[in-house]
């Protein structure tokens, strides 16, 4: 197999690939991008289905308190120098104006990904980009790639591995690098679905309510405490808060709700022991507590049989969930190299390969911080594979 040889070479054509490419551009560097998918960022245009939310309005020692994971140090630095300011700017320059949502999640004002990915492709012209090359692992210091020409063996001056995490597989982040990388002697975190629903096995009662939202609830995990909206779906339950306590479910905390966050325990009590008359149990809680269906409803599937005194249950309803969902469904994976493995980017056992954004081991919330940091870090590592290899 013949070698061929180029300057930079960044496998993954994710947000933090991107990022790592155009750094080393305007480095002066001849950059050859590969990707293994038919194009480049399906993830981020996945994202961007939803209302992409790039990165999140808040005081840089709060936005970077939201990581976890043995790299959240290394992560936070990289944020540090590209941050939520940096984001908004750079979106700006690339022609996209942002907007800051409710509770500080900034937006494109177009809401998707494709007006902005298309306008950073454009800035990246100087990127050779090779599609449809998957990375299939090492031969010494060459990467192999399978292609549609067949087999193709490339060396490199300096290599930045963006492949991303595990979830969501077939947008292109499958994780078949991990034993590539583990027989080189890099610590790899096994990966976890992050920000992902619960299965709940329903009762039969519970099929009206697929779909409703339940709005203004408080959850309550571990020492995580969330107010917010999740969905009650034929799965299980979703949406923000629940992600939100996801963490803290993976690492085995029981979930409880208090589906009465505006009232303490003994408001609760006291609204409950108004007379019931004829009322039923249901049409009592929607009167005295302005419960709505949705939240009777789980009262009803995971407090019977009901206790005399309803408050406490109400205050802090324990859910009788399965588990997360798979990783498939996950919006990010907690996970991945670990920061034994690294000296800042770099890692220790292939010293001329760099890594970034999610396959690194670190995780955080919904609200912006994923993308940030995999912006953060393509940007970061490529800064740092400049100076370390330089020449
Ligand atoms: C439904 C959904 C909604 C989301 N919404 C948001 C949001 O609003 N805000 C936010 O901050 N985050 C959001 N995220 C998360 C965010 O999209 C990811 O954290 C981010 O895309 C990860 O970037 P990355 O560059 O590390 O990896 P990825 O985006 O996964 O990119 C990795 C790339 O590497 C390629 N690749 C993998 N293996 C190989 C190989 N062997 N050879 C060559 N190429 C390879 C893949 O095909 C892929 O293109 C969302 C995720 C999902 C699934």
């Amino acid at each position: 197999m013949e070698t061929e040889r180029v300057q930079s070479l960044v496998v993954g054509g994710g947000p933090a690939g991107l990022m790592a490419a155009g750094e080393l551009a305007r480095a002066g560097q001849s950059v050859v991008l590969t990707e293994a998918k038919p194009t480049v960022a399906r993830k981020f245009l996945m994202a961007g289905k939803s209302g992409l939310n790039l990165t999140k309005d808040e005081p840089g020692d709060v936005f970077r308190r939201a990581f976890h994971g043995s790299c959240a140090g290394l992560v936070e630095h990289a944020v540090a120098d590209f941050g939520p300011d940096e984001v908004a700017h750079w979106t700006n320059t690339l022609g996209q104006e942002v907007f800051t949502g409710s509770s500080g999640r900034v937006f494109p004002v177009s809401m998707k990904g494709s007006p902005l990915l298309r306008a950073w492709l454009s800035d990246l012209d100087a990127v050779a980009f090779r599609t449809r090359w998957r990375w299939a692992g090492f031969d010494e210091d060459a990467l192999i790639f399978e292609t549609p020409s067949g087999k193709r063996r490339v060396v490199a001056e300096r290599v930045v591995l963006a492949l991303g995490g595990a979830s969501w597989p077939r947008l292109g982040s499958d994780a078949a690098w991990v034993p590539w990388l583990a027989a080189r002697g890099v610590e790899i975190a096994p990966f976890a679905p992050a920000n992902v629903g619960l299965s709940v096995p329903w009762s039969g009662h519970m099929e009206k309510h697929f779909g409703k939202p339940v709005k203004a609830a408080r959850l309550m995990a571990g020492e995580t405490r969330v107010r917010g909206e999740f969905v009650v779906s034929s799965r299980g339950l979703e949406g923000s808060a629940i992600y939100a306590v996801s963490r803290a479910v993976r690492e085995g905390a029981p979930l409880t709700l208090d589906l009465c966050p505006d009232w303490d325990l003994d408001e609760v009590t006291r609204r409950l022991t108004r007379p019931r008359g004829k009322s039923t149990v249901a049409n009592h809680l929607r009167k005295v507590l302005n419960l709505d269906p949705v939240r009777i409803a789980l009262i009803m599937e995971w407090a019977r049989p009901l206790p005399d005194d309803l408050a406490p249950v109400i205050k802090s309803l324990p859910v009788r969930h399965k588990g997360p969902r798979p990783m498939s469904e996950a919006i990010s994976s907690a996970g991945g190299i670990t920061a034994a493995a690294l000296t800042g980017f770099r890692l220790r056992a292939v010293p001329h390969v760099f890594v970034a954004g999610e396959m690194l081991d670190w995780e955080a919330p919904t609200g912006g911080y994923l993308i940030t940091a995999c912006l953060a870090t393509g940007r970061a590592a490529a800064i740092q594979a400049m100076r370390d290899r330089a020449g």
